[in-house]
């Protein structure tokens, strides 16, 4: 229950004086709804009216302040066309321009002859200069504020609205009983909650704007220790219940293992250690896999569902896509039949006759490993006794299908696989719940990618080039670029290149898009990936990005390359490089070419390592963009800013995980304030909705 100090900080914002109800809808376009929603609308910005300037000195589109007299009224010829008030100093002349004014209007605030001080932003018209719409007139300095705030705003609330609601609520604001630990509170330099709240609202330099100051650091910090601690409490909670313990024999591993073409990497072992001391406690597991395209995440992941698998127990593989569903079903199909283990497909588009009989052996139990996509998740898939549920690409899902998989059994363990190196601090916030493997090491032998980019005008020679590979054999991803946001004129894309391809190489080119039918899909992925057949070039959208694993392909074509992010680059060039082949990558890009797109494909060139790349991105293109909030189910921050509060998380984290030590049910006046805090955040929701 949220604790009464807390009451007036969630009343709606009509509490606040002045805020009605039109107020209120339109505050809602800003996300405000409650009274602390008001507080967390932080200032961008501060306007400085103290520095006065001559019109000759006024810069264009800068905020002026001016002394000036008021020569003429200009009233409208229409009733569109505004009023213009012609001034001077003694350095110009100044228009101001009034839309729909009233003539009272004028004569009080600028009747001719009149001396005022008149603050605004000034712009360059053609007849010279203007302010439209003055923020202030006045006779005496001291009638103007010299320093305003900047808020974000939305239609509907001005700046002075916005600036009189946030001193309203202010004016309602109660100390809150302190969450910080003394010591640490005092090392920092941070205010008193109350303190750094009005603090923050009230800037009196741009150096109060920024988030090094500490009253916003202070309030950031609260922010991500609620959040940390949530999550401390949920990993406490998560350890005391009690799924299965799963320690199997080793029989069908052994099989398995005997009849892999390769030996596991250093990293693979030492992630199924750990993921076979997490599945042998009671507790359900809950581990992510980080680990580079190509490091062999999908072996880690069978031999820890054949684990579920000799203790009697199911094992659910979800994958993102049809095409990759049906690539793991077909690899580890072989292995699991040789090791007498039953393994099935499940997607939108099995037949029904399969599907129901697929359906009714996972229901009895007889069905051991299901692979499937989004499809596993739906409400006719009941498990006899799932004990451990595989998420591959997980940053694909969204946290409620996540959910939902667990929800197939009891308490499965979950093991969550990305390819997405996220730097230790992100996971920290992302992943906080979740133990964290990393497969540092690839599989030996592997010939690095060599890169190259060139203009899409040197088409031809990349043709001649892909000629000479197709001759000695070679198979080739041709990627079609991407065309705008639409999936259809992706296709379009792709089909005419299709064409102008087979033309130039007959019978050897093929087409995989996402609106083909199934088998068709399936029949030209294993051509491609078949040695013998005469299948040399596929032509594909960017349905190959995750995942496809054919180790025989060794070049790749990427049309109009600088469309393409970063992640998606290195994930579609992680395709190739999977074999002994020296392999290559051709990022071929058209004309105009942005500075940022220059530098993605001059980062691409430089390095094939998917953690250097990760970090580049998250320079290139911030936080929010990179990690896609809804996606993964990050939980967005109102007040920390990820790029300059990272030092925090840290903090926050182990203060965090402190607390859950040495005072796990929060007792005594810090563990009262510390649930005041979780409230404040609503943590009570948001744990509730992260993993339940
Ligand atoms: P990802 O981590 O991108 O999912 P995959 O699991 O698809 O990688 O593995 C990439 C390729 O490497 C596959 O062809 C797989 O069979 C192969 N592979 C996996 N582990 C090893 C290993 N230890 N030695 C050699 N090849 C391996
Ligand atoms: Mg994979």
């Amino acid at each position: 229950m949220r604790p009464a100090v807390l009451y007036s900080l969630f009343a709606p914002i009509t509490s606040v004086t002045g805020i009605g109800e039109k107020y209120a809808k339109s505050y809602q376009n800003l996300g405000i709804a409650k009274v602390a929603d008001l507080l967390w609308h932080l200032p961008v910005g501060i306007i400085d009216r103290s520095n006065k300037t001559t019109v000759a000195e006024a810069k264009n589109g800068e905020i002026a302040t001016l002394h000036l007299e008021v020569d003429d009224i200009v009233l409208p010829r229409s009733r569109r066309s505004p009023t213009r008030v012609v001034c001077h100093d003694e350095t110009g002349n100044i228009v101001l321009v009034f839309f729909k004014v009233f003539k009272g209007f004028l004569e009080k605030y600028l009747p001719i002859g009149a001396k005022r001080i008149v603050s605004g932003r000034v712009d360059f018209a053609n007849y010279g200069m203007q302010m439209a719409h003055p923020d202030y007139i006045v006779a005496n300095e001291s009638e103007m504020p010299l320093f305003e705030t900047v808020y974000p705003l939305t239609a509907g609330i001005s700046l002075k609205m916005m600036e009189k609601s946030v001193k309203g609520a202010l004016a309602m604001l109660k100390p809150l009983p302190e969450w910080l630990d003394t010591e640490f509170k005092k090392k920092q330099g941070f205010p008193d909650w109350i303190d750094a709240v009005n603090l923050v609202h009230n800037p009196k330099t741009m150096a109060d704007i920024n988030s090094a100051n500490p009253a916003r650091r202070r309030l950031a910090y609260d922010e991500l220790l609620s959040g940390q601690l949530a999550l401390a409490l949920l990993r406490a909670k998560k350890k005391k219940l009690s799924g299965y313990e799963i320690k199997g024999d080793g029989k069908i591993r052994r099989k398995v293992f005997a009849s892999l073409p390769f030996k596991l990497t250093d990293a693979q072992v030492r992630v199924l250690k750990e993921i076979g001391t997490d599945m042998a406690r009671s507790s359900p597991m809950y581990r992510l896999i980080q680990g580079d395209v190509g490091s062999g995440k999908t072996v880690i992941a069978f031999f820890a569902l054949l684990n579920a698998v000799e203790c009697g127990l199911q094992g659910a593989f979800m994958v993102p896509t049809e095409i990759l569903a049906r690539q793991h079903y077909n690899k580890l199909k072989p292995l699991a039949d040789m090791a007498g283990v039953n393994i099935c497909l499940l997607t939108g588009k099995d037949k029904p006759s399969q599907k129901k009989d697929n359906l009714g052996a996972i229901k009895d139990g007889t069905m051991d490993i299901v692979i499937g996509t989004h499809s596993l998740i739906q409400e006719g898939v009941v498990f006899n006794r799932l004990g451990l549920a595989v998420i591959d690409e997980q940053h694909r899902f969204g946290v409620h299908q996540r959910l939902d998989l667990k929800a197939k059994g009891a308490a499965p363990d979950m093991l969550v696989m990305t390819a997405t190196p996220i730097p230790r601090t992100l996971a920290l916030t992302l992943y906080g719940d979740m133990d964290i493997s990393v497969v540092d090491e690839k599989p030996k032998g592997r010939a690095p990618v060599k890169t190259v980019a060139l203009p899409l005008s040197k088409l031809d020679e990349v043709i001649l080039a892909i000629k000479r590979a197709v001759a000695t054999g070679t198979k080739i991803y041709w990627i079609c670029p991407l065309v705008e946001e639409s999936e259809a004129l992706d296709i379009a894309a792709a089909k005419q290149r299709f064409k102008e391809l087979s033309a130039l190489f007959p019978k050897q080119v093929g087409l995989v898009h996402g609106k083909m039918d199934a088998a068709e899909k399936d029949k030209v992925m294993a051509e491609f990936a078949d040695g013998n057949s005469p299948l040399s070039i596929l032509v594909a959208t960017t349905v190959v990005e995750v995942g496809v694993d054919v180790p025989i392909a060794s070049v790749m074509v990427i049309e109009h390359a600088e469309r393409f992010g970063l992640a998606q680059l290195h994930q579609l060039r992680g395709r190739i490089g999977r074999g002994s082949k020296e392999s290559s990558c051709v990022l071929m890009y058209g004309e105009n070419l942005t500075t940022s797109a220059k530098a993605r494909l001059d980062i691409m060139r430089k390095t094939d390592d998917g953690f250097e790349i990760a970090e580049e991105d998250l320079r290139l293109r911030g936080f929010g963009e990179v990690l896609g909030t809804k996606q993964s189910g990050f939980p967005e921050f109102k007040l920390a800013n990820m790029a300059t509060d990272l030092d925090l998380i840290h903090t926050a984290a182990k203060d965090a995980q402190m607390i859950v030590e040495t005072n796990p049910s929060l007792k005594g006046d810090r563990g009262e304030a510390l649930r005041v805090l979780l409230y404040l955040f609503e943590q009570d929701k948001n744990v509730k909705l992260m993993r339940g």
